[in-house]
């Protein structure tokens, strides 16, 4: 089946009232028909549900749904996209181990692997986005994954991905994708051999910055690649604080996912909310025809600004000329999402600009129905020093738009009245 059906019918089957909508099971527990059943959901003979914290039927449909619609094995949902990064770390790596990441990341990502897993004695050694293969001299017996963002938010760069999975592939390394900004819809991890891939779904999941979410999935097969992978031990043998279980040993269980459950959601519980999971759910729905048209306005507006002599450059990587437009058009289907960004040269006219914008909403946030502009040199890179602001792509004149879903014409008319004085 196509993403566009999976998207709107996989993993539910109608209950007893045969809703159309998927229930919203707002609850915590789940009642034990008999301690006999009770004893068996905890020991795993049985398959249920016990605790919300656990699995939750809601946000099974969500996890089960979202697997499919990015073509994966096995999904868990989190309560944001950092708990869904950390566990995808926190799965593979300990103390003394190492991971290799890309240097285009999300800030929030960037923190958690500079500041937070460096207290948690793992190391995150940066390779140059723009030369992979630079990648591979920071590889160790140590390494337990290597990191990317497939469209990377907000520097809207696009990785050289077959260059990168390779190596992962030829070190027997975990590949790990943020595909928060691309989605399911505009690039296909499993397509490409990546192993595992995350998201943030409070961006163009919900779609209408209605809830927090995470995603966490990984892909057919995986069980096999870790099997007898020395890198990876602690799936092959048994954990003793789940009586003994060899998470590689049970049939039909996809391993990583299994574990981040069983271990991670258990002990540290950045569990999402089952009425989340439900907004979310709806989100997924129209996923595939939004990003169409988030992807084809942006465009518009990219080629828009392009024409204005009043803008000295713009970022967008379908725009022909763009630095990353030969991967962008490589990796990339039915568009490039709606991240955009131009420099009108200094801090005041970009902010003179900003401050006259009626429809935008100045915020820090993407995908959402509503277009959002930034000023990353006044807000999220205020901080840095002029030195580090540059060495981001951060320059005073610089302008991030996240493109909503009002009409494209009204959108550039509200550019140019704030562009031409
Ligand atoms: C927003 C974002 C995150 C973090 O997700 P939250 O849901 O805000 O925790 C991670 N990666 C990317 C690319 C993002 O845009």
């Amino acid at each position: 089946m196509q993403q566009e059906t999976l998207a709107i019918h996989a993993g539910y089957e109608k209950d007893q009232q045969l809703t159309m909508a998927v229930p919203l099971y707002q609850t915590t527990a789940f009642e034990f028909k008999s301690t006999e059943h009770g004893a068996n959901l905890f020991s795993l003979k049985e398959l249920g549900n016990i605790y919300t914290r656990l699995s939750n039927p809601t946000t099974d449909i969500l996890e089960k749904r979202f697997a499919q619609v990015e073509g994966g094995a096995a999904a868990l949902a989190t309560a944001s996209g950092m708990s869904a990064i950390f566990y995808a770390i926190a799965n593979v790596a300990q103390a003394g181990d190492n991971i290799v990441t890309s240097d285009k990341l999300y800030g929030g990502t960037y923190n958690q692997f500079v500041h937070t897993l460096k207290r948690f004695g793992i190391e995150v050694r940066f390779f140059d986005t723009f030369n992979p293969q630079s990648a591979e001299a920071l590889i160790d017996d140590n390494t337990k994954a290597i990191f990317f963002e497939s469209i990377s938010n907000p520097s809207i760069d696009v990785i050289d991905i077959e260059q990168i999975v390779a190596i992962a592939k030829k070190y027997n390394i975990m590949s790990m994708v943020d595909n928060t900004v691309a989605t399911p819809y505009l690039f296909k991890p499993f397509d490409w051999g990546i192993d595992i891939s995350v998201h943030s779904t409070s961006k163009y999941v919900t779609g209408q910055g209605l809830a927090m979410g995470g995603m966490l999935i990984e892909r057919v097969g995986l069980n096999d690649f870790i099997k007898t992978n020395d890198r990876y031990k602690h799936f092959n043998e048994p954990d003793p604080s789940y009586h003994g279980l060899v998470y590689t040993q049970l049939e039909g269980f996809p391993a990583f996912c299994l574990r981040a459950r069983l271990g991670l959601m258990r002990d540290l519980g950045s569990v999402p909310a089952p009425f989340n999971s439900w907004l979310l759910i709806q989100g997924l729905e129209t996923l595939g025809l939004r990003m169409k048209e988030h992807s084809a306005s942006t465009l518009k507006v990219a080629k828009f600004l392009d024409t204005c002599s009043e803008v000295k450059s713009v970022k967008y990587p379908f725009l022909e000329g763009d630095f990353n437009y030969k991967n962008a058009k490589k990796y990339l289907i039915n568009g490039a999402s709606g991240l955009l960004s131009f420099d009108v040269g200094s801090y005041e006219k970009a902010q003179s600009i900003i401050d006259k914008l009626q429809i935008f909403s100045l915020v820090t946030n993407i995908g959402d129905t509503k277009s959002i502009v930034t000023h990353s040199a006044s807000t999220t890179h205020q901080q840095l020093s002029d030195e580090d602001k540059i060495a981001c792509g951060v320059t005073p004149g610089l302008i991030r738009l996240s493109i909503g879903l009002e009409s494209v014409d009204d959108l550039i008319a509200d550019l140019e009245q704030a562009i031409r004085v």
